[in-house]
């Protein structure tokens, strides 16, 4: 943690007002019964809207390897969101830089990261024809900087976080208190607001068995994955960041900045083991290999 707190005290980053249109207009018709009816009959399948929610630029990686031997390497990472559209509701899992970043250019972030954006989430949304309005419930693979940049422009959902993630971002009274950055402290605040469904481990959201959070920390206490059951895909693992790049899973690299290299390090063993038993396809959220073959969807 230490480290993206040193970041982002060298960052411009502030959290910008809330830029969200929320809201569905109140007079919008209602749907003709037949069609509900043939909803009802047949609920949509499950599917995934991959959001582009950022570029990150490393420009020296020896951060990312607390072996030392990424040290002078360079690599580009995504930095991506996913609108999983469930019949009972869409989960929004992560929520990338700041908005403020779009039209802003290439930003340098502390020292080693140059940061770039595209369109927000809110932007993104109003390509498939939605607005945060539309979204449940958010959840987070764990509260860095990188994941929580876009808090401002979905309030009102439902935030599904872990307890060991939460205590991170706001210490119980009595805790000993994280000597966080002012300006992540910033960005966890605006968290506050939030109605939290706080959870401890695993978490079946939807009650199916489709969308399932799993707690697999180390990276931070509460950093968690996602588990997929997807209609044609199988079982698909939203990795978070228990791994950054191909290179980190191959060789089980773990960053210097982790809050913990042995929780970590068990966290690999229990994903890897789930991974093989299930099959799964496995999305590692910030590499464009990855990322770039599903075109923005996974079905
Ligand atoms: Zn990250």
């Amino acid at each position: 943690m230490r480290l993206f707190h040193a970041l982002l005290a060298t960052t411009a980053f502030t959290l910008a007002p809330a830029c969200a249109p929320k809201s569905a207009p109140a007079d919008t018709p209602s749907e003709p019964a037949a069609e509900i009816v043939a909803e009802a009959e047949a609920p949509a399948p499950l599917t995934v809207n991959v959001l582009d929610c950022g570029s990150l630029t490393v420009t020296d990686l020896d951060a990312f390897s607390s072996a030392g031997d990424y040290a002078g390497q360079t690599d580009t990472l995504t930095d991506t969101c996913y609108l999983i559209n469930h019949p009972d509701g869409r989960l929004l899992w992560d929520l990338g830089l700041p908005g403020m970043l779009v039209g802003a250019g290439e930003q340098t972030v502390g020292g080693i990261f140059k940061v770039s954006m595209g369109k927000t989430i809110t932007q993104q949304l109003a390509d498939l024809g939605l607005t945060p309005a539309d979204i449940k419930y958010l959840s987070l693979s764990h509260d860095h900087f990188d994941h929580i940049g876009q808090i401002d422009q979905v309030q009102g959902v439902t935030w599904i976080v872990q307890e060991d993630e939460y205590n991170d971002m706001f210490p119980p009274e009595g805790a000993a208190t994280q000597a966080a950055d002012p300006q992540l402290a910033a960005m966890w605040a605006a968290f506050r607001p939030l109605e939290p469904l706080k959870i401890k481990g695993d978490h079946d959201v939807f009650g199916d068995g489709t969308v399932k959070i799993l707690e697999m920390p180390g990276h931070t206490p509460g950093h968690s994955v996602l588990l997929l059951d997807m209609p044609e895909s199988g079982p698909v693992l939203l990795a978070g960041d228990l791994y950054h790049r191909k290179e980190s899973r191959t060789l089980r690299r773990v960053p210097r900045f982790n809050w913990s290299e042995p929780e970590t390090l068990a966290s690999m063993d229990k994903f890897e083991a789930l991974a093989s038993e299930l099959g799964a396809k496995v999305i590692l959220q910030h590499e464009p290999d990855d990322v770039e073959p599903l075109g923005g969807v996974i079905r």
